[in-house]
């Protein structure tokens, strides 16, 4: 290797690195908003000119992408009898949960507080439902150790899937008035939003 590709390969092993510090959440490891847009803007393309074309249609790999939002259920009162850092690792332990659930190829990010987004790659909104909702019952099953006591916890998700003529704002905005019902209509539960 010469003393120039030697240079260009520590030069990309720096980039890599500022990528991952600027593109993860460091609590939960994560994406965080950068790195979920990021992340996403080649599938939404593909989508997009899916949807957009349809005498091409077989140019297109991606045919569909849902976007889940998932809130966890009353976490302020979680943090309030058990502590933050009681908190921070049911965010941890949720943040695994959902990892295990989707595939590889998915985006899951840390969007806030306590708010995590789900791009699943090629799923309609009926099978990004289902994935959705495994998830929350995993959840809803599972009980935390912690100091001596058991914590258990919930979270309600909202779900939408890409149409024609949308981009990513407005994904979002109806996967959150989804999930904005699901709260208001009791909690636990995850709520399509074409069912609105
Ligand atoms: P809801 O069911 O309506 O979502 O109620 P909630 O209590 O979850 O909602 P609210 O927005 O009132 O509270 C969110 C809480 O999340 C408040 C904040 O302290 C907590 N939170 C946000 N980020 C973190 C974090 O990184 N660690 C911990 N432990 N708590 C966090
Ligand atoms: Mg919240
Ligand atoms: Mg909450």
């Amino acid at each position: 290797m010469t003393e120039e590709q030697k240079r260009i390969k520590e030069l990309e092993e720096e980039i890599s690195r500022l990528k991952e510090l600027a593109y993860k959440d460091e609590l939960t490891d994560l994406y965080n908003r950068h790195g979920f847009k990021d992340e996403s803007a080649k599938f939404i393309d593909e989508v997009k000119g899916y949807l957009e074309n349809p005498t091409r249609r077989e140019n297109f790999l991606i045919k569909s992408l849902s976007l889940g939002i998932f809130d966890i259920d009353n976490f302020k009162k979680i943090n309030d009898t058990y502590g933050h850092q009681a908190g921070d690792m049911i965010l941890k332990l949720f943040s695994r949960i959902i990892k295990e659930r989707v595939r590889g190829i998915d985006i899951v990010a840390r969007w806030g507080g306590e708010e995590i987004i789900v791009g699943l790659v090629g799923s309609d909104e009926n099978n990004a439902y289902e994935i959705l909702d495994d998830i929350r019952k995993k959840i809803e099953e599972t009980e935390v150790e912690w100091e001596g006591k058991t914590i258990k916890f919930m979270v309600s998700g909202g779900v939408a899937s890409f149409t024609e003529n949308e981009d990513f704002d407005s994904l979002f905005k109806r996967s959150d008035e989804a999930l904005y019902k699901a709260k208001q209509t009791g909690k636990n539960k995850i709520v399509k939003a074409s069912d609105l």
